[in-house]
């Protein structure tokens, strides 16, 4: 992935991301940032074997944090806290995403009503497969709080970029990364590719 500001910047990768597709383009990210990498997570859970060594490395670093369940945030970032969950021998929960009114940020994640309920009064580990701004995660952790829950650390397999780690630094919050790269995103009013008038690509 040379040229593409997407450096490993950790000796403990799994590798795990080198393999997935990517397109170049000028997209719209869930949190309203703009970005000029896709990156297809669509296959990242197919091969649970291969995941494997990834899940049990995170859950080395979730551990010492001693929480008592898991959360993410539908779809790649629940199937990544069962699986930890499963690791961990603690609860599972997810949240499932609801409106977003295209604002920075404005992206809603809500526990399914029984969930909700039975996370009160829990120390959460809030995971995501990739955290570049953390809008789905940042939601997660509003939902957990509403719903009487803490949030205790917040786990990714890759970090892009540092919105999202500075995010949840400033609430005390430690972003557990098994990988870190470098990547660029930019508000709209900051954007390059908005500046040159480019349209925005549709992924997938
Ligand atoms: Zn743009």
């Amino acid at each position: 992935m040379s040229g593409l500001r997407m450096r490993a910047q950790s000796p403990t990768s799994p590798g795990l991301f080198r393999a997935l597709p990517y397109r170049t383009g000028h997209f719209r990210l869930e949190s309203g940032y703009h970005a000029d990498i896709w990156l297809d997570l669509d296959t990242l859970f197919v091969d649970p074997v291969r995941i494997a060594p990834a899940i049990t490395m995170l859950a080395g670093r979730l551990r010492r944090y001693e929480c008592d369940a898991v959360c993410g945030p539908m779809t790649g970032g629940a199937f990544l806290a069962q699986a930890l969950a499963t690791a961990l021998r603690v609860c599972f929960f997810y949240t499932q995403p609801g409106r977003a009114s295209g604002r920075l940020f404005s992206a809603e994640y809500r526990l399914p009503g029984e969930m909700s309920r039975q996370v009160a009064g829990a120390r959460v580990a809030v995971v995501d497969d990739v955290i570049s701004a953390g809008s789905s995660a940042r939601a997660t952790v509003a939902a957990l709080s509403a719903a009487h829950a803490t949030t205790v650390v917040v786990g990714t397999l890759l970090a892009l970029g540092d919105v999202g780690a500075a995010h949840f630094r400033g609430r005390g919050l430690a972003l557990e990364a098994l990988e870190r790269r470098e990547f660029a995103m930019w508000t709209p009013g900051e954007c390059p590719l908005c500046r040159d008038g480019a349209p925005l690509s549709v992924p997938g």
